[in-house]
């Protein structure tokens, strides 16, 4: 089980920090976005999900941050 985990961990070297622990978040807990009412400012579709200060649209993958109750391009 110890060398098994060992491999799984060089494997995601490969991967950026960031991913890694997005990784780490969504197996861990399921699927721990919120789902948005706000539709996309990108591509208008209701497909934002936020996680703590993160906001991202499953559509179009784009990456937002709210800044004074509106969304704004990460
Ligand atoms: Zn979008």
């Amino acid at each position: 089980m110890g060398k098994l985990k060992d491999i799984h961990f060089n494997e995601l070297d490969q991967k950026s920090g960031e991913d890694y622990f997005a990784y780490l978040d969504q197996g861990s807990n399921n699927y721990k976005w919120d789902a948005l009412e706000e539709l996309c400012p990108n591509c208008l579709n209701q497909t934002l999900h936020q996680k703590e200060d993160d906001i991202c649209c499953d559509a179009c993958a784009e990456s937002y941050i709210r800044v004074e109750g509106g969304l704004r391009f990460k």
